[in-house]
């Protein structure tokens, strides 16, 4: 393929992955948004993790920086496009040609790996020398909202997604289970950026599910960006002694009150 035919395989490839990231970012990070900050926000008042709320600007930016966000995060894929047509991504576009078995494990394989790379890569970008110019963008967000899902600098939106093409030089990954993982990692971003936490009260001392990464987790971390740079999972906090030491107390204040608990009218409580 002549490089003219390259640029136009690779820009055509950009402006596909870009609508549909598009897409997800504004039905998911969007729709929770809309649903936790604007419809039901008195609802869920008693899981707001923070007290204080973000001024608007600081929303729009989010808004703005995400949709910038994801084009740096693309990037890494885009720019692979030869190395996929010359047959060196070992990418399976036959849906059928892995079992279901081989998807889900190579998904738990990929998000353990992922989780590996965003803590360090994260924590890298903690540095002094680089915080300024990498990562200081995404920490504008002191009450993050679901909009600041993907609000990266073009550097820290590079870096992250480099994990992709640099799993799929190494090791076969059928297209399926990109397609989940894609969508799960959208519904994360929303999730650990929400604002409020929506699992119930025994996940943080449960001796599995401690490991979860949850809302509350990352939220601290946009508190106080010494502590929890992991995102997926807390193992790497745990092992490395970087997790909020008030970590379990916070989750389990926030969480005080199931989910659906509604705020006593008239000495009248309705906990379901
Ligand atoms: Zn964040
Ligand atoms: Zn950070």
């Amino acid at each position: 393929m002549d490089s003219a035919n390259l640029v136009t395989e690779a820009l055509t490839n950009g402006a596909f992955f870009l609508g549909r990231s598009w897409t997800r970012y504004l039905v998911v990070c969007g729709g929770a948004f809309v649903l936790f900050w604007v419809v039901f926000k008195e609802r869920f008042a008693h899981r707001r993790i923070q007290r204080q709320n973000p001024e608007r600007r600081t929303l729009l930016s989010e808004f703005r920086n995400s949709l910038l966000g994801i084009i740096f995060f693309l990037l890494p894929s885009v720019l692979s496009t030869p190395l996929y047509l010359s047959g060196h991504m070992k990418l399976i576009t036959d849906p059928s040609a892995t079992s279901p078995a081989m998807i889900a494990l190579s998904f738990v394989l990929f998000v353990i790996g992922a989780d590996t790379w965003f803590y360090w890569t994260h924590r890298g970008m903690h540095h002094s020398n680089v915080y300024r110019f990498t990562h200081e963008l995404h920490h504008r967000s002191k009450q993050p909202s679901p909009l600041a899902g993907y609000a990266f600098s073009a550097i820290e939106g590079f870096v992250l997604g480099l994990y992709l093409p640099l799993v799929l030089l190494v090791f076969p990954v059928n297209r399926v289970m990109l397609w989940i993982f894609v969508f799960w990692f959208t519904f994360l971003e929303a999730y650990v950026h929400l604002g409020f936490e929506v699992l119930p009260r025994w996940i943080a001392r449960n001796p599995v599910t401690k490991f979860l990464g949850t809302a509350v987790f990352h939220d601290m971390h946009h508190e106080n960006g010494a502590y929890n740079f992991g995102v997926y999972f807390t193992w790497w906090d745990r092992m490395m002694g970087t997790i909020h030491p008030q970590y379990t107390e916070r989750y389990e204040q926030v969480t005080e009150q199931r989910l659906l608990w509604r705020a006593p009218v008239d000495g009248v409580e309705d906990s379901v």
